[in-house]
């Protein structure tokens, strides 16, 4: 049997930072799907497909073919054939993580990924919808205001000009859409544990990860 480890948060929480960390530690596969519904949003972008548009969406999804490989342990988003990772960070996903038949072709490909591989896979739904039966469940979130910092000194590093409150303002956005949408809103699974990490640095948010899945491996 594959082991699960369902990781889910709100934007900008650091979930793709640990998980990546933690995969590499445990030896288990990455799964980052974020980058999924990015690379199904860059489909849509190329072939001209209205993201705001259900019928236009629901009537291309199944010509969608998205797989994951790894290339030295990192992921690559691999659309139809086109290795499309480059473009994902900053594609944006508009609309379509609302629509039903997004949601259900990309659970069944995180499923898949996850009856094969041990996996650490991060997102909204992992531990509600996609694994219910992960054999550990971390709902990894810190304030905006944190995450707002984290993401301004981040850019800041990078030479590039930003206002911190129009990041916090997009971050509460994201956070509202993310909890609002009719199909599986991003929340915690009842049996999910919650790490607030907005005082804590990587080391300490790895460390306390490991922590609570090293207590779930002993109690399994
Ligand atoms: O995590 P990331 O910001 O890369 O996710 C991109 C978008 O995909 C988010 O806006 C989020 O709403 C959506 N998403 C989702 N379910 C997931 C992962 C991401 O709806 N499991």
């Amino acid at each position: 049997m594959a082991y699960s480890v369902a990781i889910d948060g709100p934007a900008g929480a650091g979930k793709s930072t640990i998980a990546k960390l933690i995969s590499k530690e445990m030896g288990y596969i990455y799964v980052d799907t974020g980058a999924m519904y990015r690379a199904m949003a860059v489909y849509f972008t190329k072939n001209n497909i209205d993201p705001d548009d259900e019928n236009a969406i629901n009537a291309a999804v199944d010509n969608v073919d998205i797989s994951i490989e790894y290339q030295n342990g990192e992921q690559q988003v691999i659309l139809n054939g086109e290795n499309v990772t480059g473009l994902l960070r900053t594609e944006e996903t508009g609309n379509i993580a609302v629509y039903e038949k997004v949601r259900e072709n990309m659970v069944e490909m995180q499923r898949e990924l996850a009856a094969k591989n041990d996996v650490v896979m991060d997102g909204r739904d992992i531990g509600t919808t996609v694994l219910p039966d992960a054999f550990v469940k971390i709902y990894l979130t810190a304030s905006s205001d944190a995450r707002a910092k984290r993401r301004y000194d981040e850019l800041a590093a990078k030479g590039e000009q930003c206002d911190i409150n129009d990041i916090k303002e997009d971050i509460e956005k994201r956070d509202y859409q993310d909890m609002h949408r009719e199909i599986s809103p991003l929340k915690q699974a009842d049996d999910a544990i919650l790490l607030d990490t907005s005082n804590m640095n990587i080391e300490q948010v790895v460390a306390a990860m490991r922590d609570i899945i090293d207590k779930a491996i002993k109690n399994s």
